[in-house]
């Protein structure tokens, strides 16, 4: 079998760097085209020296010389550098690449998600950001590109594994499917008291009990707004109705998700919280590779819990289901206006417990969201919900004056 090349977007982030040690066991399949990041210019370097891609590129054009640099630092003089945002796009549909890993947290993820997309890729999708905000037009990439969309959100993964074989995803469910059923730790604060949620931090709130993930998704964990978001992923991926899908309290993360079947039965995906093995499975799918995970001890487990999300401490699920329902435009502004909050947390700048206030308020100020989407109308909309959320922030520092 001829190697795969890959390209890896958002290479020094958490996906990234998985996905760099699940290659790592399986040297003869998988070499890489391209690694990229944002500014972090050393890490790539590191990377870009465990596995010699012929391209690295950072987004933030400023930073192409310091990348150049880096690489140097480390004796890679041979690896073309580019810089920028369509630098990104380019290496995602390179010809030059097989399989793409939108490993690029939020709404930056977009346009090299529809880049592959559109040059017909295995496309292995963690940033479901892009899916969220543009479901419609990321589908209609995949469609229309001839690619392949395999989950790499360990409970999408999940579903998709217990789906039979053969199905592809963004077409209907096979028949005698009924039920999706998303599971979630419930993250850190799952016990902790709402009187106290205004003083949480941003190092208790990224502090997950059972995934080591980056710094947004941990705090979309610790609000639930992470289940939101992969309940729209889901309607998108699966091609079904929010209605279709619900969503357990699971603390201990070993069952990742289940599909219910009409003859009664349950089929649920279980593996130790490690995102690497999404991440191998979907490499080799429909193969299976060494993931580097331990095997499955259920006895040692002893127990696993299942609870009903509290919507009381947690609106931010309920605010997913809410974007949906007030038109195909919801969903955008919602990411939009949650990436804006969570980075004034993460800053320090805004309580815990506010969180979902800005994302709820930003969606009432951000305007008509009805209608069709198209590519640019999605950016519209994430303008307008960033541009609603840092109305709401300065709003929400008035109030706690
Ligand atoms: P990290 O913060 O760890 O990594 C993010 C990566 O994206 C980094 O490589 C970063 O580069 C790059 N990046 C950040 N901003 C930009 C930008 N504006 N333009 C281009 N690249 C950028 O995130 P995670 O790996 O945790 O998450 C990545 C995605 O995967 C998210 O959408 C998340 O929801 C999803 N996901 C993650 C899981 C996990 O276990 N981590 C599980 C399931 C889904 P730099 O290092 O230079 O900042
Ligand atoms: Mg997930």
């Amino acid at each position: 079998m001829r190697g795969q090349h890959l390209t890896i977007l958002g290479a020094t982030g958490s996906i990234g760097g998985q996905t760099l040690d699940v290659i790592a066991r399986s040297p003869e399949r998988w070499s890489v085209h391209a690694l990229t990041s944002h500014r972090d210019v050393e890490g790539l370097a590191a990377a870009a020296r465990q596995v010699r891609p012929e391209v690295a590129v950072v987004a933030d054009s400023g930073y192409a010389s310091a990348l150049r640099d880096a690489l140097d630092a480390v004796g890679l003089t041979g690896i073309s550098v580019a810089a920028g945002e369509q630098a990104l796009a380019e290496v995602a549909a390179a010809d030059e690449t097989d399989i793409v890993v939108a490993g690029i947290v939020g709404a930056a993820g977009l346009r090299p998600v529809m880049a592959a997309a559109e040059a017909g890729k295995r496309l292995l999708l963690a940033n479901k950001e892009s899916l969220v905000m543009a479901g419609a037009v990321v589908m209609d990439a995949v469609r229309r590109g001839g690619a392949t969309l395999v989950p790499l959100d360990s409970e999408h993964n999940a579903l998709f594994q217990c789906l039979p074989s053969g199905y592809v995803t963004g077409e209907s469910l096979p028949p005698g499917v009924e039920r999706l059923t998303l599971t979630g730790s419930g993250g850190p604060f799952r016990q902790r008291s709402l009187a106290t949620f205004a003083s949480i931090t941003p190092d208790e709130a990224c502090r997950h009990p059972t995934w080591s993930m980056g710094r947004k998704i941990s705090v979309d964990s610790a609000t639930l707004m992470n289940k939101g978001l992969e309940l729209i992923e889901a309607c998108w991926l699966f091609r079904v109705a929010p209605a279709a899908v619900d969503v357990v309290i699971h603390p201990q993360s070993i069952v990742h998700s289940l599909v219910a079947y009409g003859d009664g039965s349950v089929l649920a995906q279980l593996a130790y919280p490690d995102m690497r093995t999404p991440i191998a499975h979907a490499l080799a799918w429909p193969e299976r590779v060494d993931a580097g995970v331990g095997r499955l001890d259920l006895a040692a487990l002893a127990r696993l819990d299942f609870e009903y999300p509290d919507d009381e401490r947690f609106p931010c699920l309920r605010l997913a289901a809410q974007a949906l329902e007030a038109g195909p435009g919801g969903p955008a502004v919602v990411n939009a206006a949650n990436e804006v909050a969570v980075d004034a947390f993460l800053a320090g700048s805004l309580p815990f417990d506010a969180i979902a206030r800005v994302i709820e308020g930003a969606l009432f100020r951000a305007g008509n969201v009805a209608g069709a989407l198209d590519f640019e109308r999605v950016m519209a909309l994430d303008a307008a919900g960033r541009q609603a959320a840092e109305a709401m922030l300065v709003a929400d520092r008035g109030m706690s004056r």
